[in-house]
């Protein structure tokens, strides 16, 4: 019901508020990181936060896998990155700021 109506409001408005979280973010020696991993609706302003901090827990655990000979982080990277993009959508879902954006980016005025 509301897909349709969004669509005809907005154009291209209900893509952009896709919220996704991919579970698992590894599979092998293929890791996920920023939208390919997680997609949090833009009223949190959040998706590069996210991005930049997953390439710096990545990166910290490539290091030790390759220096330390310890895949322990690389290990958690997916378990870990995951509740953090969780905790950032139930975050939005119940911030009052967030909401105020949405109900804007609804009526076409943001
Ligand atoms: C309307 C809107 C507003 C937003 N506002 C904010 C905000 O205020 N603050 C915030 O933090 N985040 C915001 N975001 C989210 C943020 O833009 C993303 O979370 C962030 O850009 C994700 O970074 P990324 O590197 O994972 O992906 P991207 O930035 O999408 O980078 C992926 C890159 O890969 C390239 N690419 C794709 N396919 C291929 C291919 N086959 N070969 C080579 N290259 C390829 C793409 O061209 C692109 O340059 C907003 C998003 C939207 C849609």
């Amino acid at each position: 019901m509301v897909t349709p109506l969004l669509r005809e409001i907005r154009p291209g408005a209900y893509d952009r508020l896709l919220a996704v979280v991919i579970d698992p973010m590894s599979y092998g020696r293929v890791y996920l990181l920023g939208d390919a991993a997680h997609i949090v609706p833009p009223m949190s302003a959040k998706g590069i936060h996210l991005a930049l901090h997953d390439a710096e827990v990545l990166a910290r655990a490539v290091i030790d896998h390759i220096h330390r000979d310890d895949s322990t982080l690389l290990g958690e990277y997916s378990a870990f990155r995951r509740q953090i993009a969780r905790a950032e959508l139930e975050r939005q879902s119940s911030s009052r700021a967030a909401g105020k954006l949405f109900g804007e980016l609804l009526a076409g005025i943001n």
